[in-house]
């Protein structure tokens, strides 16, 4: 393994030979730190560089939405509400993701637990039946829009709060910036693990829990 140097103005790891460092330029045989200046921009404190790099792709979108937060303004997550749980997924918040299945699962059995009777002896129809359940399913997805970008920040705040990010002085930092893209960012294959995991979940409860629950209440 090659001898390796810390960069003193930005923190990137340089082999020994370098003398400038490839990420900031950073003329080593010079000696004396040339501190780089970023955008001093902030969102409650947060750096928007540092938003930027833990949220990776469309951050700048993200950014106009966390500012819209910040302002007290309400903001809506078309993804979240055409996407609900893969949404999460995809932008790595997997506990969300899970909830919104079970929650999406136990709206459905609830559904079913309530209407079986009047369906059966005919007091609803079977079109009735259905619209309900879409009917439910549609607010779990409204909710979802307009927490998603809330619980988002809430997610990138509690990331950029371990890396002691709030206040910090406007100053590049390579290594930083690389542990932020790490934490957070997003990811293709959660998003085929939940859309999958999820619909193996509401099989095994279609095929198991709800007809257990009918023959329970009819
Ligand atoms: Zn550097």
């Amino acid at each position: 393994m090659l001898a390796e140097k810390t960069c003193p103005s930005c923190n990137a790891d340089m082999e020994n030979e370098c003398r400038f460092c490839s990420s900031c330029g950073y003329d080593f045989t010079q000696g004396t730190p040339n501190v780089i200046a970023i955008d001093d921009h902030r969102i409650e404190g947060y750096l928007t560089a540092d938003i930027a790099s833990f949220v990776d792709k469309k951050s700048d979108v993200y950014t106009d939405k966390l500012e819209a937060i910040e302002q007290k303004r309400i903001t809506y997550n078309w993804c979240a509400f055409l996407f609900t749980a893969n949404w999460f997924a995809y932008r790595r918040m997997y506990g969300w993701a899970v909830g919104i299945i079970l929650t999406s699962v136990l709206i459905g059995i609830g559904i079913a637990a309530v209407l079986i009777t009047p369906l059966t002896n005919g007091t609803i129809s079977s079109e009735m039946f259905a619209l309900l359940s879409f009917a439910a399913g549609l607010v779990l997805r409204v909710v979802c829009g307009f927490l998603g970008d809330r619980i988002y920040w809430s997610r990138i705040k509690k990331a950029l709060d371990l890396e002691n990010c709030k206040g910090r002085p406007p100053v590049y930092d390579s290594k930083l910036k690389q542990r932020l893209g790490l934490a957070g960012g997003t990811s293709v294959p959660a998003v085929v693990i939940s859309v999958v995991a999820g619909e193996i979940f509401i099989q095994l409860v279609t095929a198991f829990v709800t007809p257990a629950i009918t023959n329970m209440l009819l």
